[in-house]
């Protein structure tokens, strides 16, 4: 018997797409206004393929938009104190209102000290801890990346968040936690598994918004949400050839009422939302008196 399903798939490049549209937009009569374009640095240490790919791509969309790119790559065995002093000289520069340093960074450098050397108001992806302090006071300025993505897909689906159960698998400071805060700024009543939660299935079925981003591929089963809830995939696995989230789909589909896909559901969001903290902290620093 062939099952159909009604489901909404939540694709993430229509949402991606609105809110880069907005930005390109925007911006020349931003840039004319404040006589620079906004600018973006991204610092690479290493040579990892991944992280190149990475910086490669959220470069080129800032070039589309009209954003200015600084690169800066460091060979693999660069010291400590020569990468803060980069992000001295970076923090100092009028023309770069964003940094980006990509992770991961090599053995020899202390990851949580090189993020910390992040001016705030540059700090877009907010991985600085008092960015993240304010993100939990919601009183912060910038939007950690992924986690806002993922509120403005469910958003653009007209997906209610307030009042609604919705458990969020997966704890990391850069997706789970942060995600897990803007989801209670949202009003919805938060449950957080990690590694140690026991009995996930039965957690998961209380839901009526389930979020995965643990980074195991296809772990949400069909058995654990219940008839109609609504699946967010974060996680992005490889799996031979192929690209899998941390939810099993296909399964998935008939039952739930909406599902984000991996490739194309959460993926898309990450370096749209980059775009739009980059024209935030430009326009806080060019402007601040209209932003704060
Ligand atoms: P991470 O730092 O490895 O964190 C994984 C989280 O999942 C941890 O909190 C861990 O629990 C939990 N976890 C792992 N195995 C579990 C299990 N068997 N049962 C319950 N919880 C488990 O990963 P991350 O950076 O958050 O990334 C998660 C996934 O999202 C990855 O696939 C990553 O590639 C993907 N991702 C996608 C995007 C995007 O743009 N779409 C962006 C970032 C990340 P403990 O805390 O107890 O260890």
């Amino acid at each position: 018997m062939t099952q159909t399903s009604s489901a909404t798939v939540l694709k993430g490049k229509p949402v991606a797409d609105k809110l880069l549209g907005e930005l390109q937009a925007a911006i020349p009569g931003l840039a004319s206004r404040a006589g620079r374009p906004p600018g973006l640095a991204a610092v690479l240490v290493g040579e990892d393929p991944a992280s190149q790919v990475y910086v490669r791509l959220k470069e080129k969309k800032a070039n589309e938009l009209g954003i200015a790119t600084f690169d800066h790559r460091l060979p693999a065995g660069t010291p400590q104190r020569d990468l803060e002093a980069l992000i001295g000289k970076l923090n100092a520069d009028p023309a770069v209102d964003g940094i980006l340093v990509q992770l991961p960074l090599p053995e020899q450098i202390k990851e949580e000290q090189v993020l910390r050397r992040v001016a705030l108001e540059k700090d877009v992806d907010v991985f600085h801890p008092e960015n993240f302090g304010l993100l939990a006071l919601k009183q912060g300025v910038l939007k950690p990346c992924t986690p806002a993505g993922v509120i403005e897909i469910l958003k653009h689906y007209e997906i209610g968040i307030s009042g609604k159960r919705v458990v969020m698998i997966g704890r990391s400071k850069i997706v789970g936690l942060p995600l897990a805060l803007l989801l209670l700024h949202e009003n919805a009543t938060m449950t957080i598994c990690h590694s140690r939660t026991r009995d996930i299935p039965a957690v998961a079925r209380e839901a009526d918004i389930v979020i995965a981003a643990m980074g195991k591929a296809r772990f949400v089963t069909a058995d654990m949400v219940r008839e109609g809830a609504v699946v967010v995939d974060v996680g992005i696995n490889r799996v031979g050839e192929k690209l899998v989230g941390d939810c099993d789909y296909e399964a998935l589909l008939p039952k739930v009422s909406a599902i984000t896909p991996v490739p194309g559901g959460v993926g898309p969001m990450t370096i749209a939302m980059l775009m739009v903290n980059t024209v935030r902290a430009f326009r806080l620093h060019a402007f601040p008196e209209e932003i704060l």
